[in-house]
């Protein structure tokens, strides 16, 4: 293996370590399988069985990837992408950006975050931090990652998971808010008013009061 090879695979270890403390440190309990089984009991009826199920395929894809890429990479390569290296290394670069996005989402949700889709008892909307500006800023923060992810590796074997990750987060985007409209009505309307799904509203002044970002 080549330097360089062994570089991106240091790199992509470490990227990977800090993207799963981001996400799971604060919600511990989502890691174990009791919590899966619980889940496919149904948490509320917008999550549904299949939903339960498909995150539990992508998280066990994700970690065989991780660990086949990392510690197979002979095996591994014969499922290379022909990337120039400037492209991988823009991956690193999308990398990192992601990280303090997803961090700054999950301090702004704090205790409203769940892997299913859910509103808890008395859920509050959130409009603070990056959902000011992005109603899913988790999912673009992800999306991010894992388009960083399978540009780092230029490994098919890494990147299909992570388009079938993405491809799972925009078919479910479109129910969450469903559900937040059924729950918080005109309240998160008006917020869609202001805010992008994914990226900020360009060209559209906030009119959200000040007491409201607070
Ligand atoms: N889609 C969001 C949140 C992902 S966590 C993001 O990408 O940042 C999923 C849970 O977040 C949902 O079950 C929902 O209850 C909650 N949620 C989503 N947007 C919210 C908001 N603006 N305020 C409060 N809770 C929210």
């Amino acid at each position: 293996m080549s330097n360089d090879e062994l570089s991106f695979r240091i790199i992509f270890l470490i990227l990977w370590a800090v993207f799963l403390i981001v996400s799971y440190a604060g919600h511990p309990e989502q890691l174990r399988s009791y919590s899966i089984k619980q889940r496919l009991k149904g948490v509320s009826k917008w999550a549904s069985k299949a939903d339960v199920a498909s995150l539990a395929i992508i998280f066990s894809l994700w970690i065989t990837t991780l660990i086949l890429y990392v510690d197979y990479p002979d095996w591994m390569k014969y499922y290379t992408i022909p990337l120039p290296i400037w492209l991988r290394g823009v991956g690193i670069g999308l990398g990192l950006i992601s990280i303090p996005l997803l961090v700054w989402a999950h301090r702004a949700l704090g205790k409203y975050f769940s892997p299913d889709l859910q509103i808890i008892e008395n859920h509050k909307l959130v409009t603070n931090g990056p959902y000011h500006w992005i109603r899913h800023p988790m999912y673009t923060g992800e999306t991010i990652f894992m388009i960083a992810s399978a540009l780092e590796s230029a490994n098919w074997l890494v990147a299909l998971p992570m388009m079938l990750n993405i491809a799972f987060l925009y078919i479910r985007v479109g129910r969450e808010e469903s559900m937040m409209i059924e729950h918080f009505g005109n309240e998160y309307r008006s917020y869609m008013e202001h805010t992008g799904r994914f990226f900020p509203r360009l060209g559209i002044k906030s009119k959200r009061k000040k007491s409201d970002t607070a």
